[in-house]
């Protein structure tokens, strides 16, 4: 039977009402430049950001260190022109020991199993590295892509929160509100590069379907 759907936007609401002006540090791990604008927008007024860039899920790496420049270049804009400095982590890139766990998987359907271990590996990666550097709040901005389910993202969160208890999760869905449209906008108008599949060597076959993130 299907789970009850959660408006985490409305949890994201609530939470933030409770800092009452402080601005707590979040981990907040990015998949790219053009996913993080919106998300950073509406997060940076309310939180201390330092961004993680840990996408070893990428191939070929040429694509993971464009994409690695773009997000630094949103970055430097985002400073200039919204006022707010966002700290940045990239952790070492390994695909091929990231696709170790992925390769069974490899027939699954963009979307399905596959990708909530991707999900997974690429959150529970970013959140361990959270609590170790005392972290109060760990988000992932994935939740603003059309292509990833916000029920299964947070659903994960909710569960690394329980191995990770120092660090908090803090609970998003940034395609709500237009959140999606917003951020297509934002990154079209600063020239973002847009990749036109997903990240991993299978995902690339199916870009046909204009399955980007
Ligand atoms: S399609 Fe995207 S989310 Fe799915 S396994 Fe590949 S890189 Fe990960």
């Amino acid at each position: 039977m299907d789970q009850p759907k959660i408006d985490y936007s409305k949890k994201a609401l609530e939470e933030i009402l409770t800092f009452k002006g402080r601005r707590p540090t979040l981990l907040l791990h990015s998949c790219c430049g053009p996913c993080s604008t919106y998300p950073l927008c509406y997060l940076a007024p309310h939180f201390d950001i330092t961004l993680y860039y840990g996408n070893s899920n990428i191939f070929p790496e040429e694509e993971y260190l464009h994409r690695l420049e773009e997000q630094k270049k949103f970055l430097s804009y985002f400073e200039r022109d919204f006022g707010y400095h966002v700290s940045l982590v990239v952790p070492p890139y390994d695909h091929e020991t990231y696709m170790e766990d992925l390769r069974p998987l490899a027939d699954c359907r963009e979307g399905g199993e596959r990708c909530h271990l991707c999900y997974k590996k690429r959150m529970e990666e970013a959140y361990a590295y959270a609590s170790d550097h005392g972290f109060e709040y760990f988000a992932t901005l994935m939740t603003v892509s059309r292509q990833k389910d916000s029920q299964v993202l947070n659903r994960l969160g909710e569960e690394l929160s329980k191995a990770y208890p120092k660090t908090k999760y803090f609970f998003s869905d940034f395609k709500k509100d237009d959140g999606n449209a917003i951020g297509n906008r934002l990154a079209a108008s600063y020239g973002l590069y847009r990749q036109n599949y997903c990240g991993c060597e299978y995902s690339i076959y199916s870009k046909e379907d204009g399955k980007g993130d």
